[in-house]
Parts: structure tokens; C-alpha cells; sequence
């Protein structure tokens, strides 16, 4: 991949990367079709990275189709599928990680303590072999989404990060490769997710304020629903991630709820 990535750059080509852990969706294939504007070249890397997954957390199981995905994103104008293998992209035992000091400490940080610090390192692995001039990431993830244009800023990367909006199902379910998880009533009980957030625009839009009270709504709301545990409800600053107490400005609305043994995240930006 280097090698490829060297020769193009060589000749004046520019690169964009959609990194993706696989078994694609729409919602990775808009970031393909964003990425596909961005630049001459289009690489989409697969791999199911198993440092940002905890102990009992699903790397196993992370369902995965690798000739699949080749034939869906052969139909979008990639250029090249980057797919290593766990041995090959950590070769010998790491010494070096990326972490961040506070942006993980909130949202799935809390119950995901070395998530971020396995996302960011990856990312940063996968910039150094692919050299993307621009790189495009999911807005479902919002707070991954933060922590890379955190690192980016903060190591001085010269690649540009674009995001792409929630691309969803008709029903409004986050498209999810985890969704795949779901047995048929876990699937109409996570409608709730997107339910939620629709609710609480709602009751933004009456005048509600009160970060407490919206939340202890919004948790009875969720756990009305079969097969649902709240990791956590959250109404937080868009930029430091901190919890608020009075929504006053853009304020994320951040949902991560287990549906069975499913973990499912979303967010919305609430505006008064
Ligand atoms: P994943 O394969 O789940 O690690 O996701 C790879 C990229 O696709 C990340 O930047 C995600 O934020 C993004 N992504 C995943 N699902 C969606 C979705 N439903 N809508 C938009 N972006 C998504």
C-alpha cells in the first residue's frame, strides 16, 4: 500500500482514505461516494482493529465478508481496497500508542476505557502507510469523530478530516454493520434510539431546558422498550464533550443502548 501510495504522490495524485472495519453498508458507502469527490485516488481500508476492542467486547464476532465488501465498493469507483491482517498491521509487540487526555474520558470512553486509544492509534498507522491528503469519517461516531480531528490538529497531520451525516434506515435505525445482531423484535425495539432523539427535538422545540429533566425522560422512554440497557444518555458540549446542565446553544444529544447483547450508539445536535 505504501508503495502504491508513494508512486501516486510521485506523480501529483492526490489520496483520500474511508477507513471502515467492513461488512459495508449505505452508510459506509456514503462516505465512499464523499470520499470519491475529495481526491484523484480513492482508497477504502478495511480492518477490524483488535486494539480498540475491550475484553468481552465482540472482536470475534464482529461479523465480516471481505468479498462482499470487494464487489460492493468495486461498483463505487474505489481505487483500492487496503485490508491487512491483525499480524500484519501489528507486526511486533507495540510499544507506541496515541491516547488523549480528556475527549476520552467521556461517552463510550467510560465504558470502553482503551477504545479511543486503539482508534486513534490505528488511524494514525493507517495515515502513515496510505499518506491521505484528506480522510472522511462518520458523524454516527461523533466522538470518534472528535478524538481524530483532536489528534489531527494537535500532531499537526497534513490531512484534511470531512464528515459525513447519520445515514439511516427507513425507519430510522442508524445503519450499523452490528445491526446484523438483532433478532426481529431487538430490531423494532431499536427503533427507540432514533425515537429518542426525535423526542427530545420535540421537546426542546416546547421550551425544555433542563438537561436532567430531558434525560430522566428520555432513559424512561428507552427502557419502556424490550431487550434495552442504557450505556448512557447524555447531553453534552459539541466540542469538549462535557455533560451541560441547561441546553443553551448546539448541544449533542448522545445515546449508546444495548438491545440484547447488541450495542448501539446514535446522537443528534439539539438546537434551541
Ligand atoms: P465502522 O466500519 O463501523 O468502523 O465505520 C467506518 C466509518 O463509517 C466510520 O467513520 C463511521 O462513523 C462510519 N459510519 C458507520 N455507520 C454509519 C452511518 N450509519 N452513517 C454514517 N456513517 C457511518
Amino acid at each position: 500500500m505504501r508503495h502504491e501510495s508513494n508512486g501516486l504522490l510521485l506523480k501529483g495524485k492526490t489520496i483520500a482514505l474511508v477507513p471502515t472495519m467492513g461488512y459495508l453498508h449505505d452508510g459506509h458507502l456514503a462516505l465512499v461516494r464523499q470520499g470519491r469527490e475529495l481526491a484523484d485516488v480513492l482508497v477504502v481500508s478495511i480492518f477490524v482493529n483488535p486494539t480498540q476492542f475491550g475484553p468481552g467486547e465482540d472482536l470475534n464476532d464482529y461479523p465480516r465478508d471481505l468479498n462482499r465488501d470487494i464487489e460492493l465498493l468495486a461498483g463505487q469507483g474505489v481505487d483500492f481496497v487496503f485490508a491487512p491482517d491483525a499480524a500484519s498491521m501489528y507486526e511486533r509487540n507495540s510499544e507506541t500508542f496515541i491516547d488523549q487526555r480528556i475527549l476520552p474520558n467521556h461517552l463510550c470512553g467510560v465504558c470502553r476505557p482503551a477504545h479511543f486509544r486503539g482508534v486513534l492509534t490505528v488511524v494514525t498507522k493507517l495515515f502513515n502507510i496510505v499518506k491521505p491528503n484528506t480522510a472522511v469519517f462518520g458523524e454516527k461516531d461523533f466522538q470518534q469523530l472528535a478524538v481524530i480531528r483532536r489528534m489531527v490538529q494537535d500532531l499537526n497531520f497534513d490531512i484534511k478530516i470531512t464528515s459525513v451525516p447519520i445515514v439511516r434506515e427507513s425507519d430510522g435505525l442508524a445503519m450499523s454493520s452490528r445491526n446484523v445482531f438483532l433478532t426481529s423484535q431487538q430490531r423494532v425495539s431499536a427503533q427507540c434510539l432514533y425515537a429518542a432523539l426525535q423526542k427530545a427535538k420535540v421537546r426542546v422545540a416546547q421550551g425544555e431546558r433542563n438537561s436532567q429533566a430531558l434525560i430522566d425522560e428520555l432513559i424512561d422512554f428507552i427502557q419502556s422498550h424490550l431487550y434495552t440497557t442504557i450505556d448512557y444518555v447524555s447531553l453534552c458540549n459539541v466540542d469538549t464533550l462535557e455533560s451541560i446542565d441547561r441546553i443553551k446553544g448546539a448541544t449533542l444529544l448522545a445515546l449508546a443502548v444495548r438491545v440484547g447483547t447488541t450495542r448501539l450508539i446514535d446522537n443528534a445536535v439539539l438546537t434551541p
